[in-house]
């Protein structure tokens, strides 16, 4: 059998639009997560509030997502250090097949295994990330796959193009030479709407940790950091987003911490929204 190396094959993929169906895929996944455990249980909740009676399936961009995208169920995380590889290996076969993942949370180091799959087939991608928390850490309590340093992770193995956060925080010292160090663009909670700053080019990625909603439109979260986005803001933000999106992420869902499952529902919301995006390319 030859061995290819994908490195050094033209990509067919590099740059060009990728219309292929979106697709849901679950990662069950917070062994990195650094004050509780809980994300893991996460995906499950988030499609029962997406698919729930209680709406419908339309967006309230006036997209019609029955049939417009797929679900690939839940990747099977092995134990300890092989978990990073199993994530990028199911996210690279999505996308080998010109999927768009959009990937169901888990804690947020699973962005990092996420983004080194679609590094293999996207360059220049702009990263769109919604967070209270820049998670630029070098290292976090010894663990430099903590969910509080994915992005210092991504951008030293140039993951990404640009990276834009949104409704930063809890920003300190050592995150903002991080920051300073990999080019961020990082835009503080106090600074925004940044709606016309989301007029992008080339292909998009959106990063979307549950904690930049304010806790009280969202206590369903592992850190709850007061002050944050409403629903409609980071809706409105969403939706201000222009260029196509070749993949998403939902992460951070606690469900040991939601309150009437509340949360989950406000995740079925952002998903919904997050699809329709993708679907109607604007
Ligand atoms: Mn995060
Ligand atoms: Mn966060």
């Amino acid at each position: 059998m030859v061995r290819i190396d994908l490195a050094k094959m033209p990509n067919p993929h590099k740059n060009k639009p990728v219309m292929g169906a979106p697709t849901l895929l679950g990662i069950p996944f917070d062994a990195n997560s650094s004050y509780l455990r809980g994300p893991a249980e996460a995906p499950p909740r988030i499609r029962e509030a997406f698919r729930c009676e209680s709406s419908n399936i339309w967006t309230e961009s006036g997209v019609n997502l029955d049939g417009a995208f797929l679900d690939a169920d839940d990747v099977t995380i092995p134990e300890g250090d092989a978990a990073f590889a199993a994530i990028e290996k199911a996210v690279g076969e999505l996308l080998d097949k010109d999927r768009r993942p959009i990937c169901l949370g888990g804690d947020h180091s699973i962005t990092y295994p996420i983004l080194r799959a679609f590094r293999k087939h996207f360059a220049g991608l702009t990263i769109v990330h919604f967070d209270a928390h820049p998670d630029l850490y070098d290292e976090f309590e010894g663990n430099r796959h903590s969910h509080a340093c994915p992005f210092a992770r991504i951008m030293e193995e140039s993951c990404a193009k640009r990276l834009i956060q949104l409704g930063i925080r809890t920003m300190n010292e050592h995150q903002r030479q991080q920051a300073n160090r990999f080019g961020v663009e990082v835009v503080p909670m106090r600074e925004l709407p940044a709606l016309k700053l989301l007029k992008l080019a080339g292909p998009i990625y959106v990063s979307f940790d549950v904690d930049v909603l304010d806790p009280a439109f969202a206590p369903g979260i592992s850190h709850r950091e007061p002050g944050g986005m409403s629903v409609r803001e980071a809706i409105a933000h969403l939706h201000a987003i222009r260029g196509e999106i070749v993949g998403a992420d939902l992460v951070e869902y606690n469900p040991r911490q939601d309150v009437a499952g509340l949360t989950a529902m406000v995740c079925g919301k952002i998903l919904k929204e997050m699809l329709g995006k993708m679907v109607q390319v604007l």
